[in-house]
């Protein structure tokens, strides 16, 4: 994930921290990935989850997705308790049913 033996200037000089294909990040950016925000280690891509949860079980939609089936979780989600300030709700994903394996 994040390596310090990538660093580069840019071409005002400021250090960028390279973030592998992600690219680069102004230094003192430090970005939490949602395994480090839920706290759950980091699945093995032979076992994970093809949908959208990336292998965490979970996929977070907004109240802007007007997708679905992101929509209809949402809603249901909404339903059993409002979101937060950010409108996100974090639904079990319905490729592995909140396993992040694949099936
Ligand atoms: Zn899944």
């Amino acid at each position: 994930m994040n390596s310090n033996n990538f660093n580069r200037r840019d071409d005002e000089g400021g250090i960028l921290n390279h973030i592998g294909n992600q690219g680069f990040l102004p230094e003192g950016i430090e970005i939490t990935d949602r395994y480090q925000a839920l706290g759950i280690p980091y699945p093995d891509v032979e076992t994970m989850c093809e949908g959208q949860c990336e292998g965490t079980g979970v996929v977070p939609v907004s109240a802007e997705d007007r997708e679905e089936p992101w929509r209809s979780l949402w809603l249901a989600a909404e339903a059993k308790k409002p979101a937060g300030k950010n409108g996100t709700h974090y639904v079990m994903c319905p490729d592995c049913d909140g396993t992040g394996k694949k099936k």
